[in-house]
């Protein structure tokens, strides 16, 4: 069994419940690999092995050594059944077109982490927000994008089925990291030579929800416009 855990949803989100919920090391009993967020939608995370970096949306990346440091929302697993992948001519249109459809990915959750040169990678990062909190939408409206070229380093995150398109994002969610930690985010655009890695498919999703929290038992979602915010939020640029 492989299992996916995911704490928090992203319809939480849009209704604009930012605090942290779950402890970085309370997490990371979960999995050691993944991404999310900080209290405040303050940037954006990616772990792997254990390594917990968050980009700012100055665009530095820290290196977070607080396990007590308390996430909203956040996607984590441990690597278990993982198959390598090599790829050419990488971007988002062939990994949502040729990638889906090879793997059979529609009804599925899936991790896929690739590493190389990119020629170019477009990253956005989610700025800090203070109480009373504005709604993810109204953030996903002003947030810093960056690019690079011939840059060395990895994407990482997850699949997600059309039908789970309210709980996370549907489609591939994935964030970016260089090799040498000075560059990350939310990834929008890529376009890579030559890709290598691995990806997994979850046979088991385990779906956390934060019930001590009061605004997120009081709070109500727009169902009307959750998947359109979503996907204007949380989606990829292709
Ligand atoms: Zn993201």
């Amino acid at each position: 069994m492989t299992t996916l855990y995911e704490h928090g949803t992203l319809a939480s989100l849009m209704a604009g419940n930012f605090d942290g919920t779950i402890t970085v090391s309370d997490l990371l009993k979960h999995g050691s690999t993944g991404i999310g967020t900080f209290t405040g939608l303050d940037g954006e995370v990616i772990i792997l092995d254990n390594d917990v970096y968050q980009a700012v949306s100055s665009g530095k990346v820290n290196h977070i050594t607080d396990m007590n440091a308390t996430m909203p929302f956040a996607s984590v697993h441990f690597p278990a059944e993982q198959q390598s992948v090599a790829l050419n001519n990488v971007n988002f249109a062939k990994l949502n077109n040729d990638f889906v459809k090879e793997h059979k990915l529609n009804n599925v959750f899936a991790f896929l982490k690739l590493s190389g040169k990119f020629e170019h990678v477009k990253i956005r990062i989610a700025p800090k927000q203070d109480k009373p909190y504005p709604t993810l939408l109204e953030v996903a409206q002003h947030q810093p994008e960056f690019t690079a070229d011939n840059i060395s380093g990895t994407i990482l995150g997850y699949y997600a089925p059309e039908i789970f398109g309210t709980i996370t994002a549907a489609g591939w969610h994935l964030h970016f990291i260089s090799d040498d930690r000075q560059f990350a985010g939310h990834l929008l655009a890529f376009d890579a030579p030559k890709l290598a890695g691995s990806f997994e498919v979850f046979d088991n999703l385990e779906q956390h929800l934060p019930v001590e929290n009061k605004e997120f038992r009081e709070s109500t979602v727009d169902m009307s416009t959750l998947r359109e915010g979503i996907a204007k939020s949380e989606g990829n640029a292709e």
